[in-house]
């Protein structure tokens, strides 16, 4: 997906201020945050959304929803953190390779 700006981040070719990282997952800082803290957890592997995942991609999913609170708490959320799958266009989706993000930080936030 030579197209694709996780895809670039994933390989190194577009900067990013990540926070963790394994075979098959890598997490960064949002550029454009909406909340104190807010990074999201990407599969390494080029999925466009969770609308196209499959069985195949169950225990990556399993994984990057473990790595969430874990995450969170490292990075000053252990008091608690919203996190959001947008899923294609009338989802808001604008960057079509999987991504969670993981936000919070200061106020408690608002119900959606
Ligand atoms: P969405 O596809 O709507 O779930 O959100 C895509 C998110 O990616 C937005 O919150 C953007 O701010 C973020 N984003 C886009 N480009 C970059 C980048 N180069 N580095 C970090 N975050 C990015
Ligand atoms: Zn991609």
């Amino acid at each position: 997906m030579s197209d694709c700006i996780f895809c670039k981040i994933v390989a190194g070719s577009i900067p990013s201020q990540r926070l963790y990282e394994d075979d098959d997952v890598i997490a960064f800082h949002d550029i454009h945050p909406i909340a104190p803290v807010h990074f999201m957890l990407v599969p390494k592997l080029h999925v466009a959304s969770l609308a196209d995942c499959s069985s195949a991609q169950e225990g990556l999913l399993g994984r990057i929803l473990l790595l969430a609170p874990k995450l969170a708490a490292e990075n000053g959320l252990g008091k608690g953190f919203r996190t959001m799958i947008n899923t294609g266009r009338e989802g808001g989706q604008e960057v079509f390779h999987l991504h969670v993000h993981v936000f919070g930080g200061g106020a408690t936030l608002p119900k959606t």
